[in-house]
């Protein structure tokens, strides 16, 4: 693997010594295959050199047998015009002797030849040339002289039979070797391109390969970016709940991120009430038309699970029941729970596939948001748990002693401030320990629970409701006359006289409570007067039956205060005026 480079680095040096190999080949077979001509060439010329000198030595020959037949003819004729054209022949013959001389100069055995024939025929010139001819002197001359033009004849067609032979081998050699080296070049030129091809597929292969890595690469930047953007967005939410100081602040916090994390989606944040029996909607978004306000917490199937449930057709076709009329097809619902405890669940309605893939694509999140805000409302609830619970009193959720103290006091101070009138009632169940002693202590706790929901129903939100201590209570009411708070008394006392509680579902119980009232300026001046003037009057309201409405009188204008404090004002059975 790692020799690869290495190969594909000796590629290019390689590639270009092949190619400067192959020209020099070219070249050397170019040279050779020129030189071969050259040579074939000049044997070509070497060739018409001997048939020249042939060609000579035919005419010397044929120059010979005229010589001969002129000289028989003069011999037999004795006509001198026969005898001078031999001589005339002997005399061009000695002209070709020169051509020949200067034919065969480079080779020196044919110019011994050469020297030979001018001497024999010097000495056959003379024997014509001689005053008495000898026949046979001249016969034996023009043997001589056709013998040695035979000789040289045979030298130069032996040259010229080699002659012949090197051309044909040097025309042999020129087309084998022309061949050879053609064919060796083209082989270097086919292994070449062969070589450049496979370099071009491997180069495209590898481009392709790169392409795929590079949108490989592209695809994981754009989701590290998407996920950074994402975890962004859940850290912004997390910052954001933590500066959350209300319940309510948290849920609209929530909203504003489901929308952000599944554009397009609807939903909503139902939360369970404190006895566990109906799930209510707290905050919505993108209005989720058909999911109901209020529903029994056994409506939802995710909350039945206890995990997130997705409501998808063709795989989960089981729907929800806290729908009004017919429910959405695509709904995914993912319980609340913190620290244990079940607040609630976030309902996501996806109208489109598309919206709903987005949430599939992000379901990690989503359940991420949803476990954030859980521990964000879990706190927030803890929080103002806690909060009530130093001015709250734990059975009734009424305001306690100690937070009536402090508020009396400021009321007080308000009411001296505007000059305005204030009443007290100290409120009292009647005969509650002998109903503690027939139902049994918790059958109490509910009717606790449920006078003082009664009591802080039927007076205005300013009002301020405690529970004094046991089946005790107080009531302050800011700005109100004497008469209006007999009658609010009255009307507290009339609803706790119809009020009807169940107990496990059957025994159906009552009780009636008595009310003691004071005014402040008059008689009572201050906060513990007013409180033991209401009680008095409680006391006497008791003494007189129960189930009435007592009003304290000032007890400066006569000399036997408890007499004095006996009903003034009466309401209910058994009032006296
Ligand atoms: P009366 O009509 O004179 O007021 O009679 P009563 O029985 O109501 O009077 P008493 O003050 O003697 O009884 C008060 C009883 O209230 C005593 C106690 O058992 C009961 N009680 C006080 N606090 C609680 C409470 O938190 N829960 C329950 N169940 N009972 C309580
Ligand atoms: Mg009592
Ligand atoms: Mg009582």
């Amino acid at each position: 693997m790692n020799d690869e480079p290495l190969k594909q680095d000796r590629v290019i040096p390689l590639l270009i010594l092949c190619a400067l190999g192959a020209i020099a080949f070219t070249c050397l077979g170019g040279v050779l295959v020129y030189n071969n001509t050259q040579r074939v060439s000049e044997i070509g010329d070497w060739l018409d050199h001997s048939h020249n000198i042939l060609t000579t030595l035919q005419m010397q020959s044929q120059r010979l047998e005229r010589m001969n037949y002129g000289v028989q003819l003069y011999q037999a004729t004795g006509s001198n015009t026969e005898l001078r054209l031999a001589q005339s022949s002997a005399i061009s013959m000695h002209a070709d002797v020169l051509n020949l001389e200067s034919l065969v100069r480079d080779n020196p055995e044919q110019m011994r030849h050469i020297r030979e024939l001018d001497g024999k025929l010097n000495e056959l010139s003379r024997a014509l040339n001689a005053t008495t001819l000898s026949g046979n002197t001249i016969d034996q001359r023009i043997q001589d002289c056709r013998r040695v033009v035979n000789e040289i004849q045979q030298e130069e067609t032996d040259l010229l039979r080699q002659r012949t032979d090197a051309r044909q081998k040097g025309r042999v050699l020129t087309v084998l070797s022309g061949a050879g080296f053609l064919g060796c070049s083209l082989v270097i030129v086919v292994a070449l391109f062969g070589f450049l091809l496979r370099d071009a597929f491997r180069r495209h292969s590898f481009e392709r390969q790169i392409s795929i890595a590079n949108d490989q690469l592209a695809a994981t930047i754009k989701e590290l970016e998407q996920r950074g953007r994402e975890a962004a967005l859940l850290k912004e939410a997390r910052d954001e709940l933590q500066l959350c100081v209300t319940l309510q602040e948290a849920e609209e916090c929530t909203v504003r991120h489901f929308q952000e994390l599944v554009p397009g989606s609807r939903g909503a944040i139902l939360l369970t009430n404190d006895s566990r029996s109906l799930t209510e909607s707290a905050a919505t978004w993108n209005h989720p038309d058909s999911l109901l306000d209020a529903f029994d917490v056994d409506a939802c199937c995710g909350l039945r699970a206890g995990r997130p449930r997705w409501r998808k057709p063709g795989q989960s076709e089981l729907h929800c029941s806290h729908f009004l009329g017919t429910p959405p097809e695509n709904y995914l619902c993912i319980p609340l729970v913190a620290q244990g405890e079940t607040l609630g669940f976030v309902y996501l309605e996806f109208p489109t596939n598309e919206i709903a893939s987005v949430a599939e694509k992000r379901i990690s999140l989503v359940e991420e948001m949803v476990e954030l805000s859980s521990m964000a409302f879990a706190s927030l609830n803890l929080h103002a748990k806690l909060a009530s619970q130093s001015i709250r009193d734990g059975l009734t959720g009424l305001f306690n002693r100690h937070f009536m103290e402090v508020a009396f006091e400021r009321e007080l101070h308000r009411a001296l401030r505007r000059h305005a009138q204030l009443a007290v009632m100290m409120l009292d169940v009647d005969h509650f320990k002998s109903f503690n002693d027939t139902f049994g202590h918790e059958a109490g706790d509910i009717v606790l629970r449920s006078v003082a929901q009664s009591f802080q129903q039927s007076v205005r939100s300013e009002d301020i409701v405690c529970r004094y201590g046991g089946e005790e209570f107080i009531i302050i009411l800011p700005e109100i006359s004497e008469k209006l708070a007999l009658e609010r008394a009255d009307t507290i006392r009339r609803n706790i006289h119809g009020l009807r509680m169940k107990l496990n579902g059957e025994t159906q119980l009552s009780v009636t409570v008595s009310i003691g009232v004071a005014m402040y300026p008059t008689p009572a001046r201050d906060a513990a007067n007013l409180v033991r003037l209401a009680d008095q009057a409680l006391y006497e309201a008791k003494r007189a039956g129960r189930d009435r409405v007592y009003l304290a009188q000032d007890s400066s204008h006569s000399q036997d205060a408890t007499e004095l404090l006996l009903p003034a004002v009466s309401f209910g059975e058994g009032a006296k005026a």
